[in-house]
């Protein structure tokens, strides 16, 4: 069967949750027996968010054939469960790239390149290539940026033409945007929707549907106003409301039959959403009581989306274990020896993330001394691994200046260095050390207990690893390699003999999790922050005694 498209746009404001509702969508479309995928268009010139700042761009998300790529591609993943590559996303800076590779190449015969067709065709390959490759049933497009952004106007143009390019009623548009609440008239506004809207039309798109994200409760009157005004059928209004838990978007949109007017207007035909697994997690989040407290210790913490996976991937090992998780996000840069125990007072365990240069880097090493001091639940994630090294190596190695030679290139001791393969590189886009790698892990392990399996296989993102010359001196003193790359015998894991959970990992284990198959390491971590906070009740002897 031909696949079907179902393309994403955005209007009225960013940041409304298209990836979510995009994902949101792609979940229900498999509840109902349909092979789905999904791809993000990003309209800026960078050819990946490789290389832009977290300020800029949230969490860079690493797929297994190693694109750093948007981070809703995070989003696709835990809601469908299905792996992306770097096919799923493409960035203006990638069409140009290859258009004019192709023009050097004299591929066009002496034509003159123009946005339409040539960029607009690259586009669309791109989309079908990935059609054709998942040999999916409907894929899912999400255009980023919002409706009258001049840069995205190749791509809408793309998607545009796409209808008359496929089989008849084989393309669907969705539109998300956004209805202000007005608390003094007490009105939700449908003014910028019908604007976003007629914007589109311009450029020659009749959305076929309409997902208006709100504070509050949509009326039916005004959702026969925002039929009537952006030209669509009444029943394909639908509402996105505010949820606590962005899995139950899934249910809110199944709800308002979402996926069966999908399946009806594209001509499919599937069974209902079988869904009882999610709504088992929903339930299992929703229930929960008890609650746990990591600190995170990290260099971004006042933005929502740099740790994007990694709050993710605490909130499935929380759900897990039926409890929630409180995260209190603490920035390094302000964290010193006088205030160490004051900052992280209260909480159940330390999870140190991923991280590039040297700010914050002491505040760091100084939280995972702490956590293996306090015999604190400490995981560390590739930066967070590199640092509680460089901690022990200081600390219980007597090594006082051990540092890694990112922070410090003169240090006399580089206990995390460069990793050969990178010393000759000199771009920065694309060059680290990404993707998937397979790790065997050393048996007897607590790491080994936690994976319950010998070789795992996890995505990566670094430039600098664990000195071997170091080893056998950290293993001494009893930090334990727990798992390696045997290809080039490259630390991936370490851990504490005499410490109720500590480990560090060079990889990122948060990009495979998901709500319905939490990762390991984080499920087990949250098992030791619940075990700590049992630790720490006084025993009844003590409220005896007191
Ligand atoms: N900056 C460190 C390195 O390149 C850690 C990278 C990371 O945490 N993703 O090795």
């Amino acid at each position: 069967m031909a696949t079907k498209y179902v393309f994403v746009t955005g209007g009225v404001a960013s940041s409304l949750g298209k990836g979510i509702a995009a994902s949101g969508l792609g979940t229900l479309l498999r509840a109902r027996g349909l092979t789905v995928a999904l791809m993000k268009l990003d309209p800026y010139i960078n050819v990946d968010p490789g290389t832009m700042s977290p300020f800029q761009h949230g969490e860079v998300f690493v797929t297994d054939d190693g694109a750093e790529t948007d981070l809703d591609l995070g989003h696709y993943e835990r809601f469908t469960g299905l792996p992306t590559t770097r096919m799923n996303n493409i960035t203006t800076g990638q069409i140009y790239e290859s258009v004019i590779r192709k023009e050097r190449r004299g591929h066009y015969l002496g034509a003159t390149v123009q946005v339409i067709p040539h960029i607009t065709d690259e586009i669309k390959s791109r989309i079908r290539t990935l059609a054709r490759e998942t040999k999916c049933d409907v894929l899912i497009v999400e255009i980023g940026g919002t409706v009258g952004d001049i840069e995205s106007l190749p791509f809408l143009e793309a998607i545009r033409q796409m209808k008359h390019d496929v089989e008849p009623n084989s393309c669907l548009y969705l539109h998300l945007t956004l209805l202000p609440y007005l608390s003094a008239s007490g009105e939700l506004k449908t003014k910028p929707t019908q604007h976003s809207v007629k914007e589109l039309r311009e450029i020659g798109i009749q959305p076929d549907g309409i997902i208006c994200r709100t504070e509050v409760p949509t009326g039916q009157d005004e959702r026969r106003k925002i039929a009537l005004f952006c030209n669509v059928e009444e029943r394909a209004v639908f509402e996105s409301s505010n949820v606590s838990v962005i899995y139950e978007v899934p249910m809110m949109l199944h709800r308002q039959a979402l996926d069966n007017w999908v399946v009806t207007k594209l001509g499919l035909v599937t069974h209902d959403a079988e869904m009882d697994d999610w709504k088992r997690m929903l339930d299992r989040i929703k229930s929960a009581r008890r609650e746990v407290t990591v600190g995170l210790v990290g260099k971004y913490v006042e933005l929502a989306d740099s740790y994007k996976s990694i709050y993710e991937a605490l909130n499935h090992g929380a759900a897990h274990h039926s409890v929630r998780i409180k995260i209190r996000r603490i920035d390094s840069e302000h964290l010193e020896p006088a205030n160490i125990a004051q900052a992280l007072s209260g909480v159940d365990g330390i999870l140190i993330p991923g991280g590039f240069g040297s700010r914050g880097i002491e505040g760091k090493i100084l939280a995972a001394n702490f956590a293996r001091e306090r015999k604190l639940p400490y995981f560390g994630i590739c930066l967070g691994m590199q640092v509680a090294l460089i901690a022990f190596a200081r600390e219980v190695c007597g090594l006082p200046d051990a540092n890694s030679t990112e922070f410090n290139e003169t240090t006399p001791d580089p206990v995390i260095d460069l990793m050969a393969s990178q010393k000759a590189v000199l771009d920065l886009g694309g060059t680290m050390r990404l993707g998937s790698y397979p790790c065997r892990l050393v048996p007897g392990t607590k790491t080994a207990a936690v994976y319950g399996k010998p070789l795992i296989r996890e995505r990566h993102r670094h430039r600098y690893e664990v000195n071997n010359k170091y080893r056998e001196t950290v293993e001494k003193n009893g930090l334990r390699v727990a798992g390696l790359f045997e290809e080039t015998d490259l630390v991936e894991m370490i851990e504490l003999a005499d410490h109720p959970w500590f480990i560090g990992c060079q990889f990122h284990p948060e990009f495979q999790s998901r709500p319905l198959d939490p990762h390991p390491l984080f499920r087990e971590f949250i098992g030791a922050l619940i075990a700590h906070q049992d630790s720490q009740l006084p025993t009844r002897e003590t409220v005896g005694a007191s």
